[in-house]
């Protein structure tokens, strides 16, 4: 029997259209939820809302501008009157040490990865009712330095420690707030990376389940996070590796 934890909660989702958002989205609408897909691939985020229900609806959103941001949230309340879910989790990969990267690439990332996570959070938190959760999508790379990924590990950190200021600032609100750390998944995101020869089985070696993740196994995680679950659970750098940081290691 499925389990309905979401039974009529209203989750807005960003990123929503492909990875670990849809994925997410998808769960968390067989649980019950109403779900708000956010993403700036309009037409990606329509189907997967039109397979979700007639509660789901999709907004198009490109989430490193406030003014957009702040229309999502408009959207989800006028349709829903509240949001008790926030997942934070669209994003950008980026290569380059910081010699490498131009400003104007830095400020893409920096807005996409990190400045997003604020607008959501400062829209949203208003119209969430004490019992709410939001999620946001950190990563690995939040947790220590990569090589040539200078500008990804500055906004991963970034989100990293900025889910622990969103807790501490609203636990008294009722409002949870915990990180989700993924290691390598298999989403579009990192389709280039792994193709890049040599690349994939060298990233493989360094993780001690062998093997990347799929989006839905992410999903699960943050669906835990999002649930009543974990409802003592606040502040939380959830990671979900395979073991790659718990590998201190060189590779056999
Ligand atoms: P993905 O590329 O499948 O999904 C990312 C989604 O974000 C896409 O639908 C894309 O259209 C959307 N998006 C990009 N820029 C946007 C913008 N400006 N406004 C709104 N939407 C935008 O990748 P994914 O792997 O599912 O990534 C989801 C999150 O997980 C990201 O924050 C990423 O950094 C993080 N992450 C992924 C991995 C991995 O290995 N895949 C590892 C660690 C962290």
């Amino acid at each position: 029997m499925t389990r309905k934890r979401f039974e009529n909660k209203v989750a807005v989702i960003t990123g929503a259209a492909s990875g670990i958002g849809a994925a997410t989205a998808r769960l968390l609408a067989r649980e019950g939820a109403h779900v708000v897909l956010a993403d700036v691939n309009d037409n990606g985020g329509k189907s997967i809302a039109a397979d979700l229900g007639p509660t789901a609806m999709a907004v198009k959103c490109d989430v490193s501008s406030a003014a957009e941001v702040e229309a999502l949230v408009k959207a989800a309340v006028e349709r829903h009157g509240r949001i008790d879910i926030l997942f934070n989790n669209a994003g950008i990969g980026s290569f380059g040490t910081s010699v490498e990267i131009q400003p104007a690439e830095w400020e893409r990332v920096i807005a996409i990865d990190l400045h997003s996570v604020y607008y959501a959070c400062h829209f949203a938190i208003p119209h969430m009712p004490r019992g709410s959760a939001i999620v946001n999508t950190a990563s690995i790379s939040g947790l220590g330095g990569d090589y040539r990924f200078a500008a990804y590990n500055a906004a991963k950190g970034a989100v990293v420690n900025y889910t622990r200021a969103l807790a501490v600032d609203h636990g008294r609100d009722g409002i949870r707030v915990n990180a989700l750390c993924p290691g390598l998944v298999e989403t579009p995101i990192t389709a280039g990376v792994q193709q890049m020869p040599g690349l994939r089985e060298d990233w493989l070696k360094r993780i001690p389940m062998e093997r990347a993740a799929q989006p839905e196994e992410m999903a699960s995680v943050v669906a835990f996070l999002a649930s009543d679950d974990a409802s003592y659970v606040t502040g939380t750098i959830m990671v979900a590796d395979g073991g790659r940081t718990a590998h201190t290691g060189q590779p056999e």
